[in-house]
């Protein structure tokens, strides 16, 4: 079982039915963990333990999501790397995506799996559409109390939609994250392509989100993926920042070629091929 599952069993183990009784904090009292509020210097969290017992502080932030992820996090040291302390400079797991830090990447998926158990993310992350937009994310986001960030990288995760998100700024791309069964041969662009929306977002400050089709080569730097089409979705975010979701609605992007045969590789169900709103 990965330390994630392990997260998610806890969760049925106390009966969850709905997110909003996910209360991280009592989750975390009951193994061990007490919580506390207050100013920290130079970290968003510490995680101090000795034998069964550990305390957690956290740098309040006015942003519950933040908090909540924080406290999950410190959660997932004290379930994986007991015996250790911690000083976590972060509270959103788009900034550990974009390091390379192990135990951090470790404590922040145990921490996606608490807040956003697949049993009930996946159900209200695709209730009443197989495409979600970013403003439905938005309202499922607000229900499990968590950051958008988190919220899209965890429907990534999840794997039941053939999505790529992935956040960019001026400079270029800061982290990706590709549902599993996503082919890994195809490769984002390193920087906005002037083509796609995020372009505009980032370069030319436009400030309304904007999705439609978008031909694969605006992302993709493969040989030949101007034959192919991709549904974007580009939104605003912080720091000058736009935050992308990327749908493979193409089912010639799952093909591969072995021995001169073509497979498909899809694992996904069949989408509605209508019209964006932009
Ligand atoms: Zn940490």
């Amino acid at each position: 079982m990965t330390p994630g599952q392990r997260a998610e069993a806890l969760i049925l183990e106390f009966g969850i039915a709905s997110p909003s009784e996910l209360d991280v904090e009592a989750i975390a009292c009951d193994g061990g963990m007490d919580v506390r509020y207050e100013p920290l210097d130079g970290c968003a969290a510490t995680l101090a333990g000795i034998k069964n017992h550990a305390i957690a502080t956290v740098r309040p932030s006015g942003n519950r999501g933040r908090e909540r992820f924080s406290v999950a996090h410190e959660l997932g040291h004290w379930n994986l790397h007991r015996g250790q302390s911690f000083r976590c400079r972060v509270d959103d797991q788009s900034e550990n995506l974009a390091s390379d830090a192990k135990l951090e990447k470790e404590a922040d998926s145990c921490a996606a799996h608490l807040l956003m158990p697949r049993y009930l993310f996946d159900p209200a992350i695709r209730s009443g559409t197989n495409r979600p937009s970013f403003k439905h994310i938005e309202e499922v986001a607000r229900a499990f109390e968590v950051s958008m960030a988190a919220a899209i990288i965890r429907m990534a995760e999840v794997d039941s939609l053939p999505v790529i998100v992935a956040s960019y700024n001026a400079q270029g791309i800061r982290w990706r994250a590709a549902a599993p069964h996503v082919p890994r041969r195809w490769r984002l662009h390193q920087t906005l392509d002037q083509d796609s929306f995020a372009y505009d977002v980032v370069s030319a400050g436009k400030t309304e989100r904007c999705a439609g089709k978008q031909s694969a080569d605006a992302w993709f730097s493969n040989d030949g993926a101007g034959e192919y089409e991709v549904i974007e979705h580009a939104m605003p975010a912080l720091k000058g920042e736009v935050l992308v979701m990327l749908y493979l609605t193409d089912v010639e992007m799952f093909e591969i070629s072995v021995a001169g045969r073509k497979f498909e590789q899809r694992n996904y169900e069949p989408f509605n091929f209508g019209r964006e709103p932009c």
